[in-house]
C-alpha cells in the first residue's frame, strides 16, 4: 500500500486519505498537516514556512525534502503509506525517487483527484482555514497549474496513474476510488 494522492488544492485529497489511511492502517502523510502544526508550533520549520503558506506559495523544495526525508526514517513507514500533497514539483517527484531507492521502498500507485475549478473554490471558501482567502485560493490555484500539474504527466508515463472523478461527495469519492483499485489490480493481474 504505497501511495501518492495528486490533485489541486481543495480537491478532497486530505479527506480521502484520512479514511483510507485508518482502514488500511498506514501512515497518512499531508505536508501541509506537518506544516500548519509547525507553524503552530512556531519550530525551526515553521518559522521558515510560514510566510510562503501565507502567501499561498509552495515552501521550498530543500525545506519539504528534509521534513519527508525525517518522516521516511521512522520505522512505521515500513507498512505503507499515503502521500497526500507531496510531492508538489517535478524537483519534489525525483528527490522522492531517489529517497525510495535509498529506503528500498517500492515506486507507489498516484491516485489524481480531477475536480471542477469551481468546486474547488466553493469548497476552499467553505472550510474556511486560515490560508483559504479568495485571493489565497486563487494564488494556490494558479501555482498547482504552473508547478503540480506537470506530475501528471511524470507519472502518467510510469503507467501507475489512477483518475478519480472527485467532483462527488466523499462517501461516493471513496466508493469510486476503492472500485477503482480493485479494477486496476485485476487488470493487473491479468497480465502478468
Ligand atoms: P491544499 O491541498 O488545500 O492546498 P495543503 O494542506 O496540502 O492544502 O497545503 C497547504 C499549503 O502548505 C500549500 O499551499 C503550501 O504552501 C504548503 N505545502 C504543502 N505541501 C507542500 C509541498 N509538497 N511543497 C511545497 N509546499 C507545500
Amino acid at each position: 500500500m504505497q501511495f501518492i494522492f495528486l490533485g489541486p488544492p481543495g480537491a478532497g485529497k486530505g479527506t480521502q486519505a484520512s479514511i483510507l489511511a485508518d482502514r488500511w492502517q498506514v501512515p497518512h502523510i499531508s505536508t501541509g498537516d506537518i506544516l500548519r502544526a509547525a507553524i503552530a508550533g512556531k519550530t525551526s520549520l515553521g518559522i521558515q514556512a510560514h510566510t510562503h503558506v501565507e502567501a499561498g506559495e509552495l515552501v521550498p523544495d530543500l525545506l519539504i525534502m528534509a521534513l519527508i526525508r525525517e518522516r521516511f526514517g521512522e520505522p512505521d513507514m515500513k507498512r505503507g503509506w499515503i502521500l497526500d500533497g507531496f510531492p508538489r514539483t517535478l524537483a519534489q517527484a525525483q528527490a522522492l525517487d531517489e529517497l525510495l531507492t535509498r529506503f528500498r521502498q517500492p515506486h507507489p500507485q498516484t491516485l489524481y483527484f480531477e475536480v471542477s475549478t469551481e468546486n474547488l473554490v466553493a469548497r476552499m471558501l467553505a472550510r474556511g482555514r486560515q490560508d483559504d482567502t479568495a485571493a489565497t485560493v486563487r494564488r494556490r490555484l494558479e501555482v498547482y497549474q504552473t508547478d503540480t500539474l506537470p506530475l501528471i504527466d511524470f507519472y502518467k508515463k510510469r503507467e501507475c496513474l489512477i483518475t478519480i472523478d472527485g467532483n462527488h461527495p466523499a462517501d461516493a469519492v471513496t466508493q469510486t476510488l476503492q472500485a477503482s483499485l480493485l479494477v486496476n489490480q485485476s487488470s493487473q493481474l491479468a497480465r502478468v
